[in-house]
């Protein structure tokens, strides 16, 4: 099935009987990301949890202590 990408907008072929190509169909507004967009962003993630922007805070005041 013919796809492009929703980064940089490059065409792309994926299998048909892939589950991306089956997601894709199922749910048109899924989009479609090639492999080299898709590991730039799981790199940025990478990188953006390697800073501790997203380490969960534990500290006393949170509400889970409700718990
Ligand atoms: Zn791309």
């Amino acid at each position: 099935m013919h796809v492009r990408c929703v980064i940089c907008d490059r065409d792309g072929e994926i299998p048909d009987e892939s589950p991306e190509a089956k997601r894709i169909r199922n749910r048109p507004i899924h989009t479609y990301m090639c492999t080299e967009c898709h590991d730039r962003i799981a790199q940025k993630t990478a990188e953006r949890l390697a800073t501790g922007k997203f380490v969960f805070r534990r500290t006393s005041e949170s509400s889970e202590e409700e718990f």
